[in-house]
C-alpha cells in the first residue's frame, strides 16, 4: 500500500544528506567539545559549523546569539522562565495569546501559579491577535511578549514585526516561537524586532530532540541548567554533537531551497484544497486563506468527528493529523478553534494536513482519491447528520 505522509508539522522526515552528515559523530568524532584533543576539536568544530548554519538561516548576526536547546519545547521553556527570572524586580507580567503551542501556554500556566500575570490575547476568526488589544494589556510591570509566529494547527501567520515594533517601543521583551514558521518562508531574526526565538531541528528535515534559543546579544539571560560551561554557560551538560550537525546541516539544506520548497509546496496544496472543495460538500476552510504558511491546510468536515477521519485515513496509508500531535488522544476539540470561535457544526470535524519536501503530487492525488469515500461513509452513519 502507498504510503502518505501528510503531518510534518508534527514532525518530519530527516533529509538523508542529515543522516549522512551525523553519522560519523557518532562513529569516529565521538568526542566531548569540551576537550582540547583531536577528537574533542573536531566535535567542536561540528558545533561551530552548526551554529553558524543555523544562524545564516535566520539571519542572526553574531553566532553567539545561538544557543542550542534539546528542541522547541525547551527552548520556549527557556525563554519565559528565565526572562522573569531575570527581570523579577521589574515587573511580573507577561502577555502571549490563547492560541500558542502547548510549551508557551503551559510554561505560562505553571508560572501562574507563582503569581505572575499572564494576559492570553484573544484571536479573530482566522487566528489572529489584534495588536491594539496588545498595546492595551501593556503594564508597567509587563516584562516579556511572547507570540508565535506562525500556528501549528492553522498554518495562520502572526504579525510579529509590528509586535516587535510594539515591544520595543515599550522597552519590553519579544520572544517568538518560530518552529513552524522557519524553514518554511522567509524568517529574518533582525526583522523580525524579536529578542529570543525558538527554533526546533526536527520540523525543518532534521532530527528529533535538538534545537535552538536565539538569544539577541544584550539580553538579560540566567543560566538555567548549571553545571559546566557548554554554550556560554547558558545551558551546561555535554552537547548533543551529533543532533546539533544534523540540526546545522538539514538549516543549510532548508535555507539553500526555501524559494523553490515554499513554491512546489504551495501549489500542492492548492490542488488538495482545490481537490476537497471539488468533490466534499459541507466543509470549511479553518485559518487565514491567504496569510498562511504555505504547507498546512486546516479543513473541517461537518457532522462527523476528525479522529474517525483519522483513523479511517491511516487504514489506507495516510498520516494527517486532527491538529496539534500533543493533544491527540484526547477527543476534546482543538482550542486553537475554539478561540477561533469555530461554530459546533465543524469544530469537531477538522483535520490538518501538513505537506513537506518529500511530499509529491501523487500523495496529493491519493488523498484527493481516498477522501470523499471516507467522509460518505462517516456521514451516513453519523447520528448528527
Ligand atoms: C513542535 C512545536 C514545538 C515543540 O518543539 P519540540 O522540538 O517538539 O519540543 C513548539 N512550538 C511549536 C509551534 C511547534 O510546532
Amino acid at each position: 500500500m502507498k504510503k502518505v505522509y501528510l503531518d510534518t508539522n508534527a514532525t518530519t522526515k530527516p533529509y538523508p544528506e542529515v543522516v549522512e552528515e551525523m553519522l560519523p559523530f557518532f562513529k569516529e568524532a565521538y568526542g566531548n567539545a569540551s576537550s582540547i584533543y583531536g577528537f574533542g576539536r573536531t566535535a567542536k568544530k561540528g558545533l561551530e559549523t552548526a551554529r553558524e548554519r543555523v544562524r545564516k538561516l535566520i539571519g542572526a548576526e553574531f553566532a553567539d546569539e545561538i544557543v542550542f536547546t534539546s528542541g522547541g519545547t525547551e527552548s520556549d521553556n527557556c525563554a519565559i522562565k528565565q526572562i522573569l527570572r531575570t527581570s523579577t524586580n521589574k515587573g511580573k507580567h507577561i502577555i502571549t495569546t490563547c492560541v500558542e503551542h502547548k510549551a508557551v501556554l503551559n510554561t505560562c500556566r505553571y508560572l501562574e501559579e507563582s503569581g505572575v500575570r499572564v494576559t492570553y490575547l484573544n484571536v479573530d476568526e482566522y487566528g489572529r491577535i489584534n495588536l491594539e488589544e496588545l498595546e492595551k494589556s501593556i503594564a508597567a510591570d509587563t516584562v516579556l511578549i511572547s507570540v508565535m509566529s506562525a500556528n501549528n494547527e492553522t498554518g495562520t501567520l502572526m504579525p510579529i514585526e509590528e509586535v516587535g515594533i510594539i515591544a520595543k517601543k515599550n522597552n519590553i521583551l519579544f520572544h517568538t516561537d518560530a518552529v513552524q514558521l522557519i524553514g518554511k518562508m522567509p524568517f529574518d531574526v533582525k526583522k523580525s524586532g524579536a529578542d529570543l526565538v525558538s527554533i526546533s531541528a526536527h520540523k525543518i528535515n532534521g532530527p528529533k530532540g535538538v534545537g535552538a534559543l536565539f538569544v539577541k546579544r544584550g539580553t538579560p539571560l540566567t543560566p538555567y541548567f548549571h553545571g559546566g560551561y557548554q554554550e556560554r554557560g547558558l545551558r551546561a551538560g555535554t552537547e548533543n554533537v551529533p543532533g546539533i550537525v544534523g540540526f546545522g546541516k538539514a538549516c543549510e539544506m532548508t535555507a539553500s531551497r526555501l524559494d523553490e520548497n515554499r513554491e512546489k509546496i504551495g501549489a500542492l496544496k492548492k490542488l488538495l484544497y482545490e481537490g476537497i472543495k471539488r468533490s466534499i460538500k459541507d466543509i470549511k476552510l479553518n485559518g487565514d486563506p491567504e496569510k498562511c504558511l504555505p504547507n498546512t491546510l486546516n479543513v473541517s468536515f461537518a457532522y462527523i468527528e476528525g479522529e474517525a477521519i483519522v483513523l479511517n485515513l491511516d487504514a489506507e496509508g495516510i498520516a494527517v493529523s486532527t491538529g496539534s500531535a500533543c493533544t491527540s488522544g484526547s477527543s476534546d476539540p482543538s482550542y486553537v478553534l475554539k478561540n477561533m470561535k469555530v461554530g459546533p457544526l465543524f469544530i469537531q470535524g477538522a483535520i490538518r494536513f501538513s505537506l513537506g519536501v518529500f511530499t509529491s503530487r501523487e500523495d496529493i492525488d491519493c488523498v484527493i482519491e481516498k477522501l470523499p469515500r471516507i467522509i460518505e461513509k462517516l456521514r451516513n452513519i453519523s447520528p448528527v447528520n
